[in-house]
């Protein structure tokens, strides 16, 4: 649903029907011109993108020219570049991983505050002591500078180093979170604190954070031995009516089923501790949270009972409004089960209609994986799972019906979240080889995101920088867009989207006459 978007662009066009006819009545109008302005300056971008709907008919206003201009003029330098992306109105921040978006430093502070254990062999954290290597952390320890400084290397991409680590970028990153998990665990709401606190400081109103999944027993994916096995042998011989009716099954015993429902609520209220224990930080940024499966587990039911939770606590809760899927796509489980995942997703969204669903889809590229796994998997996240918008799409053109999908992606409004600094280092693609600008000439919607800001030592304002600096084809009419859309985006309620996008546009306005000559 695209209500959002449709009402700023027939606000817009209304009101220039007014201007040619009623020009000098409007100028006498002040209040009301002020108001339809900020709407119709929503799209009145000198985006370099008019396809599919999107063309911007209205001309860019005098102070927009004046920061196009400028913008211009500094394009090439990334000092420069960094302080106007600081002060730009960037909008939301719609993929980030909480965890991962959490610098070392503040993991190496919590693990000194809460004595854990550091290997100090492989910089893993610890609660307790678990070899000779193990010491534990603690204030003014005389060493403390130094363990610090290899915790953030080993914890980061800070200084990463293939020699030192011997481990392909991808496995290194995917590795971090087991070596700080120890200290991540310790209170989610501290964590939230610092990337709310971070937000408003480089102007992101919204935050649609990926903060934990769904607990799901040991136990009880042991009973339910029989039914896994069923599911692999189905998904392994693509029975497309034998998985459907597994899930109808397994789905009707889960409603009944008071260990699951208590996972459900458990979850929801995890969800709503969270939001309710940082409300008071940083109130100006809007946050609202995507429950998400791990894929690459050997169990596809674990995968299935995560999502089941993740779909039915959303579609009970005010602020965990998406359900998504995570973890390494070209993980060994994460392949062979794919086509199954989609169909989960499928089946939970006819269940749970009005739960949104972003997906990680297409975090591959040629050279990490054979040819013949980059062929759909885009495709199956849009056609299949239904996915309200795609994490990365970095395989797009590697897909066998690139074109019907660019095409229909455009069309339906499905937008990309892109992650440079991510797509750098763990795919090793960037510039001409990362699929941005193809997006673009098709006139799909982007939106540019951080993934994990803290392993990857970056935040939202510096992935406009690298955008800026790699694509001289983007002006700055896409940056307004690219901010734009990742509120019109978002999945929070429409209300409140409405309410984000006129506070984006008065932030806009106030940014671009500081400019104006
Ligand atoms: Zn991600």
């Amino acid at each position: 649903m695209k209500g959002g978007r449709g009402l700023v662009i027939l606000c817009g066009r209304v009101y220039h029907v007014y201007m040619k006819k009623y020009m000098k009545k409007f100028v006498k109008l002040g209040l009301l011109f002020s108001i339809v302005f900020l709407l119709s300056c929503a799209y009145d971008a000198d985006a370099t993108d008019t396809t599919a709907g999107r063309s911007c008919a209205e001309k860019p206003g005098r102070a927009q020219m004046a920061v196009s201009r400028h913008f211009e003029d500094i394009r090439d330098n990334e000092a420069k570049l960094q302080y106007f992306f600081q002060q730009m109105p960037k909008g939301g921040d719609l993929h980030n991983h909480l965890t991962g978006s959490v610098y070392a430093e503040t993991y190496f502070d919590i693990a000194m505050r809460e004595g854990l254990w550091l290997d100090t062999e492989t910089f893993v954290l610890y609660g307790q002591a678990q070899s000779p290597s193990c010491v534990q952390l603690q204030p003014g320890m005389e060493n403390e500078q130094y363990l610090r400084m290899r915790a953030i290397d080993q914890w980061s991409i800070r200084n990463f180093d293939t020699y030192d680590h011997q481990l392909p970028q991808d496995e290194f990153f995917f590795g971090t979170w087991s070596s700080f998990g120890a200290a991540s665990y310790q209170d989610m709401a501290e964590l939230l604190t610092k990337l709310k606190i971070r937000a408003a400081a480089e102007h992101v109103q919204y935050l649609e954070i990926m903060a934990t999944s769904p607990r799901i027993d040991g136990d009880w994916i042991s009973r339910h031995d029989a039914e896994n096995e069923q599911m692999i042998s189905l998904i392994a011989r693509r029975d497309k009516d034998g998985f459907a009716a597994i899930l109808s099954s397994l789905f009707a015993d889960w409603e009944d089923d008071p260990a699951m429902q208590g996972a459900v609520t458990a979850y929801a209220d995890i969800i709503s501790d969270l939001h309710e224990a940082t409300a008071t930080v940083a109130p100006d940024v809007s946050t609202y949270y995507q429950a998400y499966a791990s894929r690459n587990v050997k169990d596809p039911i674990r995968v299935f009972a995560q999502l089941y939770v993740g779909f039915k606590a959303a579609a009970g809760h005010e602020n965990l409004v998406a359900v998504n899927i995570v973890q390494a796509e070209n993980g060994i489980y994460s392949m062979r089960d794919y086509w199954g995942h989609m169909r989960m997703f499928a089946f939970l969204k006819a269940e749970y209609a009005p739960v949104r669903t972003s997906m990680h889809a297409g975090e591959l590229h040629l050279g990490l994986v054979p040819p013949e796994q980059l062929k759909s998997h885009i495709h199956e996240a849009v056609a299949v799972a239904g996915a309200d918008r795609i994490g990365h799409g970095v395989s797009i053109a590697f897909e066998e019906n690139a074109p019907e999908l660019l095409a229909q992606m455009a069309r339906e409004g499905i937008p990309v979240e892109i992650n440079l600094t991510s797509n750098e280092f763990i795919l090793g693609v960037k510039d001409g080889e990362h699929p941005l600008l193809l997006y673009h000439a098709h006139g799909v919607p982007i939106v540019l995101s951080t993934d994990d800001a803290g392993i990857l030592r970056t935040n939202l304002s510096q992935q406009f920088v690298i955008a800026a600096l790699r694509y001289p084809e983007l002006k700055y009419g896409d940056f307004k867009r690219f901010a734009l859309d990742s509120i019109h985006y978002s999945f929070m309620p429409e209300e409140q989207k409405e309410s984000e996008l006129l506070k984006l546009n008065q932030s806009f306005t106030i940014f671009e006459e500081s400019f104006a000559p």
